[in-house]
């Protein structure tokens, strides 16, 4: 392996989606929630404690039907961090929504609660935590300030399948929750995602604006004799065929976070001694959450320069990469969204963050060599 390239992400197959996609064909089944889709959803319910999962094509779409569900209007607030991802605020912006950015902690990377009633006016509607890399947000003071104001939560809980805040499933604590399978994501089918609709009444208004506006979904159930146009929706529901993949790796989700823990967990002592020399700093896990290993990112130190320590690893061979441009620094930020107060925080850390290659069936000798790449970082130390 040694010399070879690291390549920063390889999606992991079980093995069975193949089988299952093969299943879903010969039972002449394409069009989505089939039996596939049904068992995800049951899997999802039970597993997030939440009484509706509905499989979508992507996260993003989960969270703009959250948008479409909370009535969101033009010039209504939306608080969110800054260092997320695109879609977090996409989905309000489309409907005329204003993302109201908040700095984040200097620990998780988290939105900052202590700063969240601070951004909230006469026109905030929601909150939408962001679980950076599976790790909670500081969930019960977020609930707390929303109850409140009567504002709503959505839950990006893209990165936080099978990851807890105080033993609760992340995605089924607010009254709204996405999940993402995209690629890069610990469980995976592509392109997917998945809304948790956990605020019970709002359970038949998603089935709605999921199936084009219409009451297909109670149709089927044999609920009505025919199935109309309800209210203005879209189509979010994915094909049997994406289920079919999907429901392999919810088979295996277990053992897939278990492999991605131990990937993590040797990352995080063999980077050790380089935090101690102050080089650079290891994620940090609040003790009230458990993470799921979505990401292994470091913070480098502020003398050490990022795009020289990227360069360097690339020569070794190694994909190392960094994320996010802070949307409230972004063209689309600058003009649909506003910062509360400044964003330090922010704008430091993502100045500083690299994440290293994490992918189930990465070698140990490849970590290795991640780590011994990343122990030569003195030399970039102005
Ligand atoms: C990946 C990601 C998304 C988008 O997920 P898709 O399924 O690709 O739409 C949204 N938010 C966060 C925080 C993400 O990491």
């Amino acid at each position: 392996m040694s010399g070879s390239k690291i390549p920063f992400n390889w999606p992991h197959m079980t093995g069975k989606e193949l089988y299952y996609i093969a299943e879903s064909h010969f039972g002449g089944r394409l069009a989505g929630d089939g039996p596939f889709t049904n068992r995800c959803h049951g899997w999802l319910e039970k597993r997030i404690e939440s009484p509706k999962a509905l499989l979508t094509h992507s996260c993003t779409a989960a969270l703009e039907m959250s948008a479409i569900l909370l009535d969101i209007e033009k010039g209504d607030e939306v608080i969110m961090p800054s260092y997320t991802f695109v879609s977090t605020a996409n989905a309000f912006v489309l409907r005329g929504g204003v993302p109201v950015f908040v700095d984040i902690r200097a620990d998780t990377l988290n939105i900052d609660e202590t700063l969240i009633e601070a951004a909230i006016t006469p026109r905030t509607r929601a909150i939408v935590p962001v679980h950076y890399a599976g790790v909670g947000c500081e969930m019960d003071t977020i609930v707390a300030i929303a109850r409140r104001h009567g504002l709503a939560i959505v839950e990006d809980a893209a990165q936080g399948i099978m990851a807890t805040y105080r033993s609760r499933p992340l995605g089924g604590i607010g009254d709204f929750g996405a999940l993402s399978f995209h690629e890069t994501k610990n469980l995976i089918s592509g392109e997917g995602g998945a809304l948790l609709v956990n605020a019970g009444a709002s359970v038949s208004r998603a089935e709605i604006i999921r199936e084009k506006g219409t009451d297909r979904s109670r149709f089927f159930r044999g609920q009505v004799d025919k199935y109309t146009w309800q209210e203005p929706g879209s189509s979010y529901l994915p094909g049997e065929l994406i289920a079919a993949f999907l429901w392999a790796q919810l088979e295996e989700a277990d053992r897939i976070t278990r492999d991605r823990l131990d990937l993590w967990d040797y990352y995080h002592c063999g980077l050790e001694p380089l935090e101690r020399l102050g080089l650079l700093r290891r994620p940090i896990v609040p003790a009230e959450c458990t993470h799921n290993a979505h990401m292994y990112y470091v913070l480098l130190a502020p003398e050490v320069d990022r795009s020289a320590v990227l360069t360097a690893l690339s020569q070794d061979g190694i994909n190392a990469v960094f994320h996010y441009v802070p949307l409230h620094d972004s063209p689309a930020g600058r003009l649909y969204g506003r910062p509360s107060g400044d964003l330090r925080v922010t704008d430091d850390l993502s100045s500083r963050l690299i994440r290293l290659p994490m992918w189930v069936g990465l070698q140990r000798v490849d970590q290795d060599r991640v780590i011994e790449s990343l122990t030569r970082l003195e030399r970039f130390t102005a």
